[in-house]
């Protein structure tokens, strides 16, 4: 089958011809049917510090956000069958530490991700994953929509954290797919929502969705007094710092409104100084942070509101490549020039 693989640490792929990869007991063998890049997959296509941390296994094969057909399943495995069409919780739990064993398999103390932690992966014609992470999609699920369950998720389970109430407003920082997911799921609870981002690509896109109220250049600057001139003095009762970076974790704290919330998840690679007294304890706010998906209550609720048509989940992709033009992906990710790329096996 053809595979796009990294062998060596150094930057760059390459696209293999390797043998079909075996079910175990509990495994199920998927044809990838559309599989979507993620900032995890630049890491490793950089092979930068991130890569490193996870030590991922080489060779290996890229991706993770994929969704396919069960064409063949392990002896032990009950509650998948061939014919299914399925998406990756790409979550991987140990499923016998204390938080697996008190229903947080999402934050498993043996974690790993499929894709990064494995020699699996989905930018491939065919991949192996363990029953535990397959999740059954509705049948009418475009192979398109299905893989993007996955980022979906991430925005849902940050608004799941911010338990949001009615009337709150919201600024998300950052107009990537998942901050642009968080823009749609806020506004099918009915927040006024805000979005801002510094690249005229993203913003444009955002736009154009019009999940937002209204999208914000933070490259022009003082978009403090900008999102308080449109949410009010008080600032935001939820802000989704969505951008990962030191500047954007700065402006989360002074946007919220006293007494609000704030959720992280944009990794930050570099440590931020802040403020704690001013922006954290005399603001009384709640900074949440979250990792992955609950396994599976989110992908449930993203399933509703993708069938109610709150979420409309194709709408961030950008462009559609074969899996043979993978490297020309990467190059459109690295320049800035894309939303949410798919390849299609
Ligand atoms: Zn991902
Ligand atoms: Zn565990």
């Amino acid at each position: 089958m053809k595979a796009v693989i990294k062998r060596k640490p150094e930057p760059g792929i390459e696209i293999a011809d390797i043998e079909k990869p075996k079910a175990g007991p509990r495994d199920i063998l998927v044809k990838v049917k559309a599989t979507a890049y993620c900032g995890s997959d630049i890491h490793l296509y950089k092979w930068d510090g991130q890569a490193l941390k996870w030590n991922a296994p080489l060779p290996k094969i890229l991706g993770h956000e994929f969704c396919g057909d069960v064409i063949e399943i392990g002896d032990s495995v009950r509650t998948i069958k061939v014919g299914d069409i399925i998406a990756c919780e790409t979550h991987i739990p140990c499923e016998k530490c204390y938080y697996c064993k008190t229903g947080r398999m999402h934050i498993c103390e043996s974690m790993r991700i499929f894709g990064c932690h494995t020699a699996e992966g989905s930018f491939a014609e065919y991949t192996v994953i363990p029953e535990t992470i397959a999740y059954k999609l509705p049948e009418g699920t475009s192979y398109e929509e299905g893989a993007l369950y996955e980022p979906c998720g991430v925005a849902m389970h940050a608004v799941q954290r911010a338990h949001p109430e009615p009337g709150d407003t919201s600024v998300v920082l950052g107009c990537g797919p998942i901050g642009i997911y968080a823009q749609q799921i806020m506004n099918s609870l009915g927040s006024k929502v805000v979005a801002t981002d510094v690249k005229d690509y993203r913003l444009d896109f955002a736009k154009k969705i019009g999940a937002a109220r209204e999208v914000i250049n933070a490259s022009d600057g003082d978009v403090i007094s900008k999102v308080k001139s449109i949410l009010g003095n008080r600032g935001a009762d939820i802000v989704f710092e969505a951008a990962g970076t030191i500047e954007t974790i700065k402006q989360s704290l002074e946007i919220v409104a006293n007494c609000g919330k704030v959720v992280l998840f944009g990794a930050c690679p570099d440590n931020p100084t802040l403020d704690t007294s001013s922006f954290i304890v005399y603001k009384e706010i709640d900074v949440l942070g979250m990792t992955g998906r609950y396994m599976f209550s989110t992908w449930d609720r993203v399933q509703r509101l993708v069938s109610d048509k709150k979420v409309n989940l194709s709408s961030v992709i950008s462009h559609k490549l074969p899996l043979e033009k993978a490297e020309e992906g990467f190059q459109m990710i690295m320049k800035g020039e894309a939303s949410k790329i798919i390849l299609l096996p």
